[in-house]
């Protein structure tokens, strides 16, 4: 018996062994794994890192074009919309339509010159138009000034006039009350060519087209455009350019703001208060 015990024994120490030899081979064997997967663990989070830096550098990639945009700001000043008023009837940035007439409603230009065919316009506004008219008859396009300023007691009468031809309804559509006309301005004109004169017409000539197109170069607009009669208040008048300057012209031009009440955030003026 007692070698039995002594081979028990034996059996139980190489039990032993076999088990602290195993726990030995787990604890390396996981050592080394554990090191492996420490190691390879990182990678991962090496991996992961880049993959949260991504959206860390992509903060910095969406800043730095924030910060690249920073100088276009700096680049080209804002339009500055209140370097002229509006309101004042002798500033050529004046709105003049059926809800905002002329104060003084009476007021008459104290610049007027010759712009031919018996009519005028302030200064500034024909000397611009001298040379746009200079300009397109160096391109063989021909262009007459069918009317320009028109005072006060001459709307009146045009208007009164309009109003027994027309009907008052009809004549509102087109002819502007005394106090309310851009002409009165001495800032505004009709102009016709290619045997178009103040008629939709003028739109379809290549005379037309020409001031459609270039206008704005001289500081004029055509202040009554296709489509904007719920804001101006007047059909399409191809004929009529108002002189605004060639900063605000080209301004209205580059924004594609086609009338000036749009451009100064007013209200449409679609027909006269009250
Ligand atoms: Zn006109």
């Amino acid at each position: 018996m007692p070698s039995r015990r002594r081979w028990l024994v034996a059996v139980g120490a190489v039990v032993l062994l076999l088990l602290a030899g195993g726990a030995v081979a787990l604890v390396v064997g996981l050592g080394p794994t554990g090191t492996h997967s420490q190691a390879a663990d990182p990678p991962p989070p090496t991996t992961a890192d880049p993959t949260t830096a991504d959206p860390t550098t992509a903060d910095p990639t969406t800043a730095a074009p924030t910060t690249t945009a920073l100088p276009s700001p700096t680049g080209p000043p804002p339009f500055d919309r209140t370097q002229n008023s509006i309101d004042e009837a002798n500033s050529i940035w004046v709105v003049v339509d059926k809800l905002r007439p002329l104060n003084p409603i009476d007021y008459a230009p104290a610049d007027l010159v010759d712009v031919g065919n018996g009519h005028q316009m302030r200064a500034e506004a024909a000397a611009a138009l001298h040379q746009m008219f200079a300009d397109a008859a160096a391109q063989g396009l021909r262009l007459d000034v069918d009317s320009a300023y028109r005072s006060y007691v001459y709307q009146q009468n045009t208007f009164a006039s309009g109003v027994a031809r027309l009907g008052e309804a009809q004549a509102l559509r087109g002819i502007a009350k005394p106090g309310y006309s851009e002409h009165q301005t001495g800032l505004a004109a009709d102009i016709g060519g290619g045997g178009c004169e103040i008629d939709p017409c003028f739109a379809t000539t290549p005379q037309g087209q020409w001031v459609a197109q270039n206008a704005y170069r001289y500081g004029f607009v055509i202040r009554y455009p296709d489509g904007a009669e719920g804001v101006t208040g007047y059909r399409y008048e191809p004929w009529h350019v108002r002189y605004v300057g060639v900063a605000l012209a080209t301004e209205m031009r580059t924004e594609g703001v086609p009338t000036l009440e749009q451009f100064f955030a007013l209200p449409a003026a679609p027909s006269y208060a009250g």
